[in-house]
């Protein structure tokens, strides 16, 4: 990653590297490069050996990234830790992954960083440094670096390999509590680059990124796609914000918007979206979660994005393991996942057997090649249930390819209704019940039921919350156009989905929400 970010620098040098939209803060790739080097000289300084954990806990910022280039130049292991994480799990990520140096921010909105660090300090004996971005302790790294003589940097470097492992980074915590993942430079530099190729990003792009850096999404799909391919990186605002957004895209004149399918969703739904000069726009990336195919349309259709991709992927597979491709036609790219990406493998496999299900039928979606993880970090058990012998990473989703190799995602096997027998895949009636005129966004979980094992619950956020919307209603309208027993049972109204920091839905706590209200 050090290697690539020297050879962009001399490329682009003068170029725009990073803007802080918020902060009104800009670097070129010389400038950008130059304060990589001078943090990397302070955790020098401070003693980060190689493979040592340097956590960072903080909300989007240009630090951020430049404490991603720093510590893989000195072949340091970043743990990107979630800022929505409060004390018990701070605690945990530092105990488990042995954080010797951690880099926060001092506060956010009411999220006071620097008081819960010095809550969870003293139970965490590892830890023997904490920097504070925004303070006197990031100011102090930075001279402490410049006492330090830049042929030790570049003797590290030297020993450092491409499968050195550079990032854990913790899943999002969708299914359960977020496992972390062992990503070595290989996988995720080789990931970014190609997502950015199959965007084909050049250095006239400029991308505006209000997913989170902690996760694979921000730093690899967003930040390395960009940088390794010469591009600017545009951060809106610290945390997701549609008005931010968009005013970024607009002021910046952006090229790619990234989110996950939630985020389009409220920013087309903002009520003074169409104010907004979003004509810059050409592509971007939607993934993350299942995603509609009328929010895609609409994407294209009102944000310019006429190239916008879908990527699927996980956290284990560093993330991408397909995605669409520009010159694909609107229904592949709204209604796929799109195809494996160049040098990765993907079967299909009938969970119970192992064996490779005909095309066109639903299996498990198994990823093979550079972009699995080396592993769960300290956690060999874990692994092994996931990545098989062969190499093959077991997704847990499930997904159907089609003649020509595309893959549709059907679902999480975990989410999976069974209702009287009959395997229900939520995301079909969500996508259906999403072309509904009152629906701005919907979820389908299944809810226990005496008669039929489980049955169907549809919570829905309605576009406009004055309006009235029954089940009756909504009955009548699935009927004749989803099979009788797709049509959800139960409908619950719903202002807005309890969400993981990454935005995605946490279907388990509508799941058991909707167990307690039917019983
Ligand atoms: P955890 O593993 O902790 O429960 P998580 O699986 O949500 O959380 P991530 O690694 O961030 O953590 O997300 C990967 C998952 O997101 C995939 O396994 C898949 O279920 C879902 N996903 C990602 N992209 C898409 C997509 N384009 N369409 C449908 N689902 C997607
Ligand atoms: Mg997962």
């Amino acid at each position: 990653i050090g290697a690539n970010l020297a050879r962009i620098a001399e490329e682009f040098g003068e170029r725009e590297a990073l803007v802080d939209v918020q902060g009104g803060r800009r670097w070129t790739y010389s400038s950008f490069a130059r304060a990589v080097e001078e943090v990397a000289l302070g955790l020098l300084a401070k003693g980060v050996a190689k493979g040592d954990r340097v956590g960072i806990w903080a909300v989007n910022c240009p630090e951020w990234v430049l404490v991603q280039y720093a510590t893989a130049r000195i072949g340091a292991v970043m743990v990107t830790i979630n800022p929505a994480y409060r004390v018990h799990e701070l605690a945990y990520v530092l105990r488990q992954a042995g954080i010797s140096v951690l880099i926060s921010c001092t506060e956010y909105k009411t999220s006071d960083y620097r008081r819960m660090v010095e809550q969870v300090r003293s139970g965490c004996p590892a830890l023997r440094d904490v920097v504070y971005i925004g303070d006197s302790t990031w100011d102090g790294l930075v001279r402490l670096g410049a006492g330090v003589a830049p042929e030790r940097l570049a003797e590290r470097e030297s020993k450092l390999r491409c499968e050195d492992p550079v990032n854990i980074q913790y899943t999002s915590g969708t299914t359960g509590f977020p496992k972390g993942a062992t990503l070595s430079h290989r996988n995720i530099l080789n990931n970014g680059y190609w997502v950015g190729e199959l965007l084909g990003y050049t250095q006239e792009d400029r991308v505006c990124l209000p997913v989170p850096y902690h996760h694979c999404f921000g730093m690899v799909m967003g930040n390395l796609a960009a940088t390794s391919h010469g591009a600017c990186t545009v951060i809106p605002a610290p945390t997701f914000d549609p008005t931010a957004t968009l005013h970024a895209v607009e002021r910046e004149r952006c090229t790619s918007l990234y989110g996950v399918p939630t985020m389009f969703i409220a920013e087309l739904n903002l009520p003074d979206f169409a104010t907004y000069d979003l004509s810059s726009l050409r592509t971007g990336i939607m993934a993350g979660s299942p995603c509609p195919a009328e929010v895609m349309k609409r994407v294209v259709a009102e944000m310019h994005m006429d190239e916008v991709t879908i990527c699927y992927g996980m956290t284990e597979t560093s993330p991408v393991s397909t995605q669409t491709r520009r010159d694909d036609d609107l229904d592949r790219r709204t209604g796929t996942v799109g195809r494996v990406l160049p040098h990765l493998e993907i079967k299909l496999v009938d969970p119970d057997t192992g064996e490779t299900v005909p095309r066109g039928e639903p299996g498990e979606v198994c990823t093979r090649g550079y972009s699995v993880m080396a592993g769960y970090w300290n956690d060999p058990e874990r692994t092994a249930e996931v990545v098989d012998e062969a190499g093959w990473m077991h997704t847990g989703d499930l997904g159907v390819m089609d003649e020509e190799d595309y893959l549709r995602i059907v679902g999480r096997s975990k989410d999976m209704i069974i209702r009287g027998g009959e395997n229900v895949y939520p995301r079909e009636i969500e996508e259906f019940l999403h072309t509904h005129p009152k629906i701005a966004d919907v979820q389908v979980v299944g809810v226990p039921d005496d008669e039929y094992g489980e049955e169907i619950m549809a919570c829905v956020i309605l576009r406009n919350p004055a309006d009235i919307l029954s089940r009756d209603e909504l009955a009548r309208y699935c009927r004749g156009r989803l099979a009788h027993y797709k049509v959800p049972r139960y409908l619950r109204i719903m202002e807005s989905f309890p969400m993981t920091v990454s935005g995605k839905v946490r279907k388990v706590e509508l799941r058991e929400e909707g167990a307690a209200l039917v019983e």
